[in-house]
């Protein structure tokens, strides 16, 4: 059975279940298996997207779920994708593609976890008899995702905090649309900081958070992680990677989603080579240029989701470079957190290395890229998903087929797209309907006091 440890060291032996609710380990630390299962991927072939997810998941969510609940769920989650093979490759050039994922019901890769997430959250509550209150704050589509994922539930309420009048209006509807009573969307009078700082001050109120039984849902949760492996394994079975192994170049933030290309590669993908593909926020590219993890200010960009400085996830990776001494972990997340940096010697960098590559697309490059690609092939990509195929361009090993992660649709962005082309994406009638349904949120003031007093009666007398 496998089990989990923090990537700190403080927590050790801790179930599937236990992971998934608590998201963050007590000592501050990230959630791993404690030893990566092998899973026989060729037995995989032919197998439909949920069936390769499902059987992926399940030596990793043994003592929680068996193998037909995870096939229920996962045929459940991915039933209202709008494409039949839920994440299809579309062939760019002789040996490259772009691996579609942003069919989902918010048109982002966010969907392929959240929804799966949903599902587990609600079948482990209903087993323990509980409910929780999710909060989150989101500068873009992680709130989307979420609300889509959990709208409708039973034991799941969700309040997501988001800047108000600083996202995008197509990222605020698909928030502000969904008329589900469990779900309240609050624009804060401040930033996407203020909004992050004042989750943090609600978990750090020990009353206020065992009152309303709140919980997590950014990405650092394990469970979102490695439900993403399973569209590294899908894609590589169906271009024959197995035999012939891929790089896949990855539009990249807080780390999650490539490093679940890493996840796929322990449990027996052979992989080419992982490229990290960073836009001016470019601490993941400098890494792995120099060695030196070292914090910069946050820039805004045309790719908003990938506006990251710190990338959570590569405390998982770091744990793993450092021989996953946990100590050592712990040690050098106080050198980031005293100092903002921290340094890895030339060994372990070189390790690092020997998988992944990093690179930094400017602002021009990505509108460059967009109308390149559009030129060459008639296809549209979105700025998250152009500073990919840049990054994997320069970056893949000569002969290597290469698969760029598309994570976001075109015509989620009208404004980059414009002005890299001349004209919008068409826009797929989910979202134009969306642009005219009413929009129900609640503004407040940038105030701890206010937030928590209009959640408490929101969650009403039972939470
Ligand atoms: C979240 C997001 C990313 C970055 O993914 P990480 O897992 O944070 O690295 C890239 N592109 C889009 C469209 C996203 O929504």
């Amino acid at each position: 059975m496998t089990t989990y440890t923090s990537t700190r060291g403080g927590s050790h032996g801790r179930s599937f279940e236990d992971v998934l609710l608590r998201g963050l380990a007590e000592d501050g630390g990230l959630f791993v298996p404690e030893t990566w299962p092998a899973v026989d991927l060729q037995a995989l072939a032919g197998l439909s997207y949920p069936e390769t997810v499902a059987r992926l998941l399940a030596p990793f969510t043994t003592g929680c779920f068996d193998a037909a609940e995870l096939e229920a769920m996962a045929r459940d989650a991915y039933a209202a994708f709008r494409h039949p093979a839920t994440a299809p490759l579309v062939q760019l050039d002789h040996d490259e593609w772009l691996l579609e994922l942003f069919h989902g019901p918010t048109f982002a890769f966010k969907d392929f976890a959240m929804q799966l997430l949903g599902r587990m959250f609600e079948a482990v509550l209903k087993r323990r008899g509980e409910s929780i209150t999710i909060v989150g704050a989101t500068s873009g589509d992680t709130g989307a995702a979420a609300v889509r994922a959990f709208a409708g539930l039973e034991r799941i309420r969700v309040a997501i905090l988001f800047p108000e009048g600083r996202i995008s209006p197509v990222q605020q509807r698909q928030m502000t649309t969904a008329s589900a009573a469990n779900v309240e969307i609050i624009a804060v009078q401040g930033t996407f900081d203020d909004c992050q700082n004042r989750l943090k001050d609600m978990f750090n109120d020990q009353a206020f958070r065992g009152d309303l039984k709140l919980a997590a849902v950014n990405s650092i949760n394990w469970a979102r992680v490695v439900a993403q492996a399973g569209y590294y394994v899908y894609s590589a079975l169906r271009l024959g990677g197995l035999a012939r192994p891929l790089a896949f170049a990855v539009p990249t933030g807080n780390f999650g989603d490539v490093y679940a290309g890493y996840v796929a590669s322990r449990i027996g993908l052979p992989v080419a080579r992982l490229i990290v593909a960073t836009n001016t926020n470019d601490i993941l590219a400098r890494f792995l240029s120099s060695g030196r993890y070292a914090r910069g200010e946050v820039a805004a960009t045309m790719s908003p989701s990938m506006d990251i400085q710190v990338a959570s996830n590569f405390e998982r990776l770091l744990f793993e470079l450092l021989d996953r001494d946990g100590a050592a972990v712990a040690q050098l997340m106080a050198d980031f957190a005293r100092d903002g940096a921290l340094e890895l010697d030339e060994n372990r960098l070189a390790a690092a290395r020997r998988l992944f590559a990093g690179a930094r697309v400017d602002e021009a490059t990505t509108a460059a890229t967009i109308a390149e690609v559009r030129a060459a092939t008639g296809q549209l990509v979105d700025p998250h998903t152009a500073v990919g195929i840049r990054a994997g361009r320069d970056l893949c090993p000569p002969g290597t087929p290469l698969v760029t992660l598309a994570t976001a649709h075109p015509a989620k962005f009208p404004e980059a797209m414009t002005r890299a082309t001349g004209e919008a994406a068409p826009l797929p009638e989910p979202l134009a309907a969306m642009l005219q349904a009413h929009e129900r949120f609640t503004t407040l003031p940038n105030d701890l006091a206010a937030l928590q007093a209009h959640l408490r009666a929101w969650a009403g007398p039972t939470a």
